[in-house]
């Protein structure tokens, strides 16, 4: 049995922030405002393996009006939402994802994000996809003033 899940998030870019994505922190003059951390790339992931099991979304996992959460590492939400697709009987067979944001140019920083998400979702590097582009100008993020994540992921039942 596999199941397919969906993730997107969105994050308005502040000054007085760090911009943190896939857990790699990105030297930028402003970064991602939100409870958490803000790491829109984790929180689509989180949110698309949510979704394959059909359990709902980071809203309801980790609200954001639990000030356990604030400020939080996403990293430890994403390993929450693995562990929890790993008792409901599921592994990551692959994700895909695809950030979006005008500034800075992320390709540098591409590798360590694959290897931080591959290691939180226990899974092989050349199973995690993560791709960035921009918006072309065009509205909130190709104006710099946000980013958006999107994420797709693939669960395959553990067989024993
Ligand atoms: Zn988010």
């Amino acid at each position: 049995m596999i199941r397919v899940g969906i993730g997107n998030d969105f994050h308005r870019l502040v000054e007085g922030r760090p911009l943190i994505l896939g857990g790699v922190h990105v030297e930028f003059e402003r970064g991602c405002d939100g409870h958490s951390d803000g790491d829109a790339l984790t929180h689509a992931l989180t949110d698309a393996i949510l979704g394959a099991l059909s359990e709902g979304d980071i809203g309801v996992h980790f609200p954001d009006t639990e000030t356990q959460w604030k400020d939080a590492d996403s990293m430890q939400m994403l390993a929450r939402v693995v562990w929890l697709a790993h008792e409901r009987g599921y592994n990551i067979g692959n994700a895909d994802a695809t950030i979006i944001i005008e500034r800075p140019k992320l390709r540098e920083h591409i590798e360590a994000m694959r290897d931080n998400l591959a290691r939180v979702m226990n899974s092989e590097k050349s199973c995690i996809s993560v791709k960035a582009k921009t918006n072309e100008g065009l509205d909130a993020v190709g104006r710099g003033e946000a980013v958006s994540a999107q994420a797709v992921v693939l669960l395959e039942q553990i067989t024993t």
